[in-house]
């Protein structure tokens, strides 16, 4: 008969401490219980006693974890509890002075009974209030895991959406916007542009746009030569189509890779940097700096002003480009093509 109940006041401890702790709170609060009857040797009707007595929580409070102005979760004192004595501590004193100031002649007793019926009265309103609060908060947490499921269903959705949309280049469905075969391709043709690029940028005189186009033209032909019979080369003959694909952005990647050592190369014999390696090799020398010191100290200036001309001719280039585009002349004047 008391198993199931103990069960009950389990379960309903569980929903507000951990678990694993809620006998031990159970047991603590029987032994409370019992103290406060004098022990089990007064209690005469034992079962009705746990039913009606020993398991029940009693909050003192409106707060759910309140049991006997202990707070269930933590041990300690109800701090809703101080709250509720004094505010109950203030009404009692209001609702005397008014008894007070409406019944100033009654008997003592009267009074009382007045003020007892007043404060029964502000009570039942109380918890009417309370009761209010109570639902209205249950129904704003309600609507708020209502927003938070539509949001998340919503978030699903623009998800699913990307993964099945087709993709953009060859309309494939479900490819998340772009399939892998279109997304190598892709970056194949960046790379080509971008090897392209640095072999016109050192050898075009950019102030000639047909020069450059020209220079353009014949030189993205010959890339794509080579990078086709590179591709056969790593693949061997009949390789899967998918196998070609996966490997070409990675070959051209080696093309770039090349075609920027050797335009580096040719830009460190170009004049503007052989100036400017002597002139750092002579400010070593100067500063006391041995013959190897100044070998090192050219070596890195070299280097250093090989890429940054690199970098300059590359966005030349790509500003010529732009100017011929918009049916612009050169506006200042072309550089030499490097000669090495
Ligand atoms: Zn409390
Ligand atoms: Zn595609």
């Amino acid at each position: 008969m008391a198993l199931p109940a103990v069960e009950q006041a389990l379960v309903v401890l569980s929903g507000i401490v951990d678990p694993a702790a809620a006998p031990q709170i159970l047991a603590n609060r029987l032994t409370d219980r019992l103290r406060e009857v004098g022990g089990e040797a007064l209690v005469r009707d034992p079962m009705g006693w746990l039913l009606g007595r020993g398991l029940l929580q009693r909050p003192a409070c409106p707060d759910r974890r309140c049991d006997d102005g202990i707070r269930l979760d933590t041990g300690d004192d109800c701090p809703s509890c101080g709250n509720v004595v004094h505010i109950r501590r203030s009404l009692r004193a209001r609702v005397a002075a008014a008894v007070e100031a409406d019944l100033p002649y009654v008997l003592p007793a009267e009074r009382r009974s007045e003020i007892g019926r007043r404060l029964r009265k502000e009570y039942v309103l109380e918890e009417q209030r309370a009761q209010l609060r109570r639902t209205r908060t249950e129904c704003e947490v309600a609507q708020r895991r209502q927003a938070v499921a539509q949001r998340r269903a919503l978030e699903e959705d623009v998800q699913e959406a990307r993964r099945q949309a087709p993709c953009a280049d060859c309309g494939l469905p479900g490819s998340a916007g772009l399939c892998p075969g279109c997304s190598y391709r892709r970056r194949t043709e960046e790379l080509v542009g971008e090897a392209v690029d640095l072999a016109v940028a050192v050898r075009a005189d950019l102030s000639d746009a047909s020069a450059v186009a020209e220079l353009t033209r014949q030189c993205e032909r010959d890339t794509r030569a080579l990078l086709r019979a590179a591709c056969e080369q790593a693949c061997g003959p009949d390789a899967d189509p998918r196998w070609i694909a996966f490997t070409t952005p990675q070959i051209a990647q080696q093309i770039l890779d090349d075609r920027r050592a050797a335009a580096l190369r040719r830009l460190l014999g170009s004049q503007d940097v052989v100036a400017e390696v002597d002139a750092a090799y002579a400010a070593c020398r100067r500063r006391r700096g041995s013959e190897e010191d100044a070998d090192v100290v050219a070596e890195a200036a070299g280097r250093r002003t090989a890429e940054y001309l690199l970098r300059q001719y590359v966005g030349e280039l790509h500003a010529a480009r732009q100017r011929e585009a918009a049916g612009r002349p050169a506006v200042c004047a072309g550089r030499a093509p490097v000669v090495a």
